[in-house]
């Protein structure tokens, strides 16, 4: 398919990671700030087909070790194609992408990163019309609906400023279609398992209400795809019985979580961070995370550069969050979600919100009650858990009531041994010792003495 291509292209590439010191150029990433990625369907006369357009310095032009604002412009037309393919589709450049040797794609949307391996610039990959091809080719071959297809590679600062613009009036269009929507009015949900090349215990299941992780699939979207490529990684759930209104807990759902990620998952509760969450893969929007100290949820997004209110960036809590695994109290979400009636609903929904960041506050306002705004803190407000927790008391956040009193000293513990207990099932867990990380999965703890201490006040 590819014989004249200067490096090789195949599934096998998939997942490969190219770390600062083995790459040439980086395209978008954490440091920049405008990036994207967009496909538009379009009349069929509006598309020229298998067209590739560089629009500022092409790869050869660059200099080593550069990092650019990048957009990245897919134009497709045919007679079955309606707009709600085009979040499918532009979700297909990450996979398709990836496939290249020593060209390494993350994220969606607004958020990607891409880096160009030295090795693989040194083969001869220094210009994106050859990614463009690989795209063209794959997307044809994969999507036999796009009759044509015309793709513009962006490096020109100000021309990815202007589009950029357009793309986020687009996302932002595109996710207000299924507001409003109840999980209730539908008989079917959709999953999705594009992610288990990196993450192969991973399956979204998105609902009216529950966006998917990366953001970038909706309820709509989902329903398009699989309509029109029941072969693809996006296909139909039947909800079956509802066992918990509010954690989310639906038969239909476990059973294709089960089937999908091969016995690895068999619970999923669609609306906690809590027991059975739904699973994380890597490309998730944000993190909703536990903070014991204060029994609150904050959330974090990818963007978010600074450390959060317990001292982690987002790059830190992601590592214990990815990966296809439930935990407990770190829970991969879309921005999306957090406009949803149902957001975090088991765990008290924004009552249990104390900390976000503040561009995320100002982006999800609307949605969250406004006689919370005021209590929910950001980084401009508290920097530490000490803060927060003199924040919410002086601002009466409703989690205050949650808190139980707490002695400030301590004489003397009593200790009490009960019998041996086994302790119910854990997906997964994790701990560090002697400078290692430890991950038990489906782990069943059995402790052979536990020894109970009560503190009592001096
Ligand atoms: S995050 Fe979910 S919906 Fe998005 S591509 Fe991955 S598996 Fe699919």
């Amino acid at each position: 398919m590819f014989e004249d291509a200067p490096v090789d292209v195949g599934v096998m590439y998939e997942g490969e990671r190219i770390r600062r010191k083995n790459m040439y150029i980086e395209l978008g990433g954490p440091n920049i700030e405008t990036k994207f990625e967009l496909v538009k369907v379009r009349n069929p006369d509006d598309v020229e087909d298998d067209k590739i357009t560089v629009i500022g310095p092409d790869i050869k032009d660059v200099k080593e070790g550069s990092s650019l604002p990048f957009g990245i412009y897919v134009e497709v037309a045919g007679k079955q194609i309606e707009e709600e393919l085009e979040g499918v589709i532009e979700r297909r450049i990450h996979e398709y992408c990836n496939y290249i040797e020593g060209f390494m794609h993350l994220n969606q949307r607004y958020d990607i990163w891409i880096r160009l391996s030295k090795k693989s610039f040194q083969k001869g990959l220094n210009s994106f019309s050859f990614v463009g091809k690989v795209l063209l080719k794959l997307f044809k071959s994969e999507m036999s609906f796009i009759e044509k297809m015309q793709i513009t590679f962006i490096t020109d600062p100000e021309k990815v400023r202007e589009q950029w613009k357009e793309a986020m009036e687009t996302y932002e269009a595109r996710d207000a279609r299924a507001r409003g929507m109840k999980d209730e009015e539908v008989d079917k949900f959709y999953g999705c398992s594009l992610c288990q090349s990196f993450a192969p215990t991973h399956v979204c299941v998105i609902t009216p209400q529950r966006f998917s992780n990366c953001g970038a699939i909706s309820w709509f979207d989902a329903r398009a795809s699989s309509r029109i490529d029941p072969k693809g990684p996006l296909f139909e759930i039947e909800k079956g019985e509802l066992i918990d209104p509010v954690k989310g807990e639906y038969t239909g759902a476990n059973a294709a979580v089960k089937k999908k990620s091969l016995g690895a998952v068999s619970r999923v509760y669609l609306y906690t961070a809590f027991s059975y969450p739904h699973t994380s893969c890597g490309c998730f929007e944000g993190i909703a995370f536990y903070i014991p100290e204060v029994d609150g949820l904050g959330v974090v997004h990818r963007g978010f550069r600074e450390n959060t209110v317990n001292g982690l960036p987002f790059s830190t809590m992601a590592d214990s969050t990815a990966g296809g695994r439930q935990v407990d109290g770190f829970h991969g979400i879309s921005i999306e979600y957090m406009r949803s009636p149902k957001f975090l609903q088991a765990d008290g929904g924004w009552n249990r919100i104390v900390w976000i960041p503040s561009d995320i506050k100002e982006r999800v306002k609307e949605f969250i009650p406004k006689e919370l705004f005021d209590k929910i803190t950001t980084e401009k407000d508290v920097k530490t858990i000490d803060e927060l927790k003199e924040f919410l008391k002086t601002h009466e956040h409703p989690i205050v009531k949650r808190w139980k009193e707490v002695p400030a000293e301590v004489e003397a513990a009593e200790e009490e041994e009960v019998p041996a207990v086994a302790v119910a099932p854990l997906a997964a867990t994790s701990f560090t010792a002697g400078g290692f990380k430890i991950i038990l999965k489906d782990a069943k703890i059995h402790a052979k003495k536990v020894i109970i201490r009560t503190i009592k006040k001096r």
